[in-house]
């Protein structure tokens, strides 16, 4: 199967869950995890409709965001791998959001690159990220925990060069459904808990979801999924 043959499939899939939960499917965005993808691959995507990569390499996502740009297709492009503070200035300038941001001093660090990007003529406002979750609890994931996440939101909303667009999740890796279906459930409630509690009306994105679970995060309320084998295929060395 093509690139273009499987964004299809995969489109497919989101819409039928999607319908199954009553929703539309316009609702979630296709996000593609470019992770370890030579560039024709994401060609090849964003020739086929796609719009959105994430990305977890900073080198990568500097490259690919060139390449594309410089073959005339105009996408978005963010970070779903933890970046290293040393990156964190180049992520900034090639990315449109950033999405694993778990701590205060992260969000520190942004919001004083920001600063300086605003002086530099870079940018005019605060920098979107969303809040990584740690919704399975499972202390080989990153995310802040369920509990510490008002606090964290409200410390970022104190810097004030920092958005928080939503949530951001990696579901509980288990072949048991019911406990995937829990994590997709806390944080689409976390979400809601945070935009009431903290007055962030605009901050309803939820990125959950890849490619074995992702019909299920789609119908707990999923506006993001980020699928890399689905359409790519097995990465190199899996
Ligand atoms: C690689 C990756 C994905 C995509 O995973 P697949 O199972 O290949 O669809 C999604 N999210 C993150 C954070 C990733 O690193």
């Amino acid at each position: 199967m093509s690139i273009t043959q499987n964004i299809q499939t995969v489109r497919e899939r989101i819409a039928v869950a999607a319908h199954s939960a009553g929703r539309a499917p316009e609702a979630v965005t296709l996000m593609l995890a470019a992770k370890h993808q030579p560039l024709d691959n994401l060609l090849e995507a964003a020739h086929a409709g796609a719009t959105t990569f994430g990305h977890n390499l900073v080198q990568q996502l500097q490259s690919s965001t060139r390449g594309l740009l410089e073959a005339g297709l105009t996408t978005t492009n963010t970070v779903i791998g933890p970046v290293q503070s040393n990156k964190l200035r180049a992520a900034m300038d090639s990315a449109d959001r950033i999405d694993t941001v778990d701590s205060v001093k992260t969000a520190t660090r942004i919001a004083r690159r920001q600063e300086a990007r605003i002086a530099d003529g870079l940018a005019t406002g605060p920098y979107p990220v969303l809040i990584q979750v740690n919704s399975s609890g499972a202390d080989t994931q990153n995310g802040c925990a369920p509990g510490g996440l008002l606090e964290l939101a409200g410390q970022i909303m104190d810097l004030g060069l920092v958005r928080i667009d939503g949530l951001m999740t990696i579901g509980a890796n288990t072949s048991d459904e019911s406990q995937i279906r829990k994590s997709f459930a806390l944080t689409r409630a976390l979400g809601q808990e945070m935009r009431e509690y903290l007055d962030l009306p605009g901050a309803t994105e939820l990125s959950m979801g890849m490619t074995g679970d992702l019909a299920i995060a789609v119908e707990e309320g999923s506006t993001i999924v980020r699928v890399g084998t689905a359409v790519f295929g097995a990465r190199p060395g899996r």
